[in-house]
């Protein structure tokens, strides 16, 4: 390409022609990629370039001459600040098609499928109010303790009680909490410095029973939030479970080791799929619960169980997606490595008559000690964090040749990267769908079946 005559604070106008999965739209000028935040396919804009890198560049809007169709205002004032979502500006349907497509350029791009069996796109059943979980760093501002998001690439809290992902009631307490926590003289901890006691305030709801747990993050233990705990208890019935996470570290990770209970139980519930489970605070739990139930049961159709299967659910958390399948296996086992989740899983079993196994270990180490004492599951599901699964738990899952692996995944990427190795020794995507959990911003989830190949395998 030749080099370009574009320079940082030049003004252009520009067509947005195209929209990456991270939410920007894409303009083209002499030929080159621009790439322009908040800006719909369709829209002709004035754009104030504001950086120029060798093939491509990035722009602001600073101007809109001609609006787009697709364009929608989903509301909230602070999106745009906030970093969260990145898809409140053009309507669901045009958010539903960007999305899809970023999971079909993962399997064409990074897992190389020439054809992809595309199933179905499942759409976020609510677009608002949907997340279970908030995590609110705190901070100071005027003399004042307020909570909200880290503004977009810095670490400085803008205030926000309401964002509308979250659930409503979220608001009412975090007002109500933060007076109560001034009144006794509660100080934010600063980052910069490393004093102050409050860290973050995290909070988790169940999404059929609205029972919900709340838990201070702070830097020491801090006596006074006792108080505090017995009357946020008293004024909200729905909090079941008031804890203090102590987290002394300067890290960006926002749980410490340590965790005391200051009022009501350790733990929350929900219902998932139809099965009661009770989660701890270090417990992963998906956060959008009706989404992440449609997600299950697409993973439940994929696994095809007639009762005489063995399941080995491995990263299973508390243990949720092979309890909603255990109905149909007949024998179920996961594998995850936090020891409460693990605890959950156990309990949640139990709980709902279930005969399963679980163990607290690497899902890749757990992988290969079943292959190497031949066991040989039905069906293995997986849903890794982000980064994947490495060849070591992939060699391990092949060892055990199953008949069908459902992988589930956060992360499109890996998961087209996980699934290529896998269909180059032996298995055949047979299906992949889209679901979404996060309306609103750049996530979107994937969920694949793979049978062992009828072909010779490759390798
Ligand atoms: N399937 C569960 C959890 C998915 S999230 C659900 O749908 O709720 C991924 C899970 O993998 C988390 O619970 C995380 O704690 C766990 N995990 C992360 N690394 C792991 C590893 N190396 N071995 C086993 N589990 C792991």
């Amino acid at each position: 390409m030749e080099k370009t005559s574009l320079k940082k604070n030049d003004e252009t106008v520009l067509e947005i022609t195209d929209m990456n999965a991270l939410g920007s739209g894409v303009g083209k000028y002499e030929g080159m990629a621009v790439f322009v935040p908040f800006t719909a396919v369709g829209d002709v804009i004035r754009c104030r370039i504001v950086k120029v890198c060798k093939n491509y560049a990035y722009g602001i809007i600073a101007g809109i001459e001609k609006a787009s169709p697709r364009r929608e205002d989903r509301g909230c004032g602070v999106y745009s600040k906030c970093g969260g979502c990145c898809f409140r500006h053009i309507s669901y349907e045009e958010e539903a098609r960007i999305k899809e497509k970023a999971v079909r350029d993962a399997f064409s791009r990074v897992g190389g499928f020439s054809e992809i069996p595309f199933d179905e796109f499942i759409p976020c059943p609510e677009h608002d109010r949907y997340r279970n979980k908030a995590q609110l760093p705190v901070a100071e501002e005027n003399g004042h303790l307020i909570c909200g998001f880290y503004s977009k690439r810095s670490h400085r809290v803008a205030k926000c009680t309401d964002c509308l992902l979250a659930p409503e009631i979220y608001s009412r307490i975090l007002c109500t909490l933060l007076e109560m926590l001034e009144k006794k003289g509660i100080s934010a901890y600063d980052e910069i410095t490393g004093k102050g006691i409050l860290r973050h305030i995290f909070l988790r709801r169940g999404y059929h029973t609205g029972e919900i747990m709340l838990c201070f993050v702070t830097s020491a233990e801090c006596a006074v939030l006792r108080d505090i705990a017995r009357d946020i208890i008293s004024s909200f019935g729905e909090i079941v479970s008031v804890l203090m996470n102590i987290n002394p570290d300067r890290t960006n990770v926002i749980l410490g080791k340590k965790t005391v209970l200051l009022a009501g139980r350790e733990y929350m519930t929900d219902i998932m799929c139809g099965v009661k489970v009770r989660l701890s605070l270090h417990s992963f739990y998906q956060v959008n619960t009706a989404a992440a139930e449609l997600l299950y049961r697409k993973a439940y159709e994929y696994a095809a169980l007639t009762g005489e299967e063995e399941v080995l659910d491995l990263y299973c958390g508390a243990g949720t997606i092979g309890l909603s399948m255990a109905k149909g296996a007949k024998k179920l086992t996961g594998v995850e490595i936090i020891p409460d989740a693990v605890e959950n899983a156990r309990f949640n079993a139990a709980e709902n008559g279930i005969e399963a196994e679980f163990l607290c270990a690497d899902a890749g180490a757990a992988a290969a000690a079943y292959a190497a004492k031949g066991a040989h599951p039905h069906v293995i599901v997986t849903d890794p964090p982000r980064k994947g699964c490495d060849t070591d738990t992939l060699d391990a899952i092949l060892k055990m040749s199953p008949e069908r692996i459902v992988m589930v995944s956060c992360d499109v990427s890996t998961a087209a990267r996980d699934i290529r190795y896998l269909a180059d020794r032996g298995y055949s995507l047979d299906k992949v769908s889209a679901a979404d959990m996060y309306a609103g911003t750049a996530h979107v989830e994937a969920v694949a079946l793979l049978s062992k190949s009828k072909k010779p395998s490759i390798t």
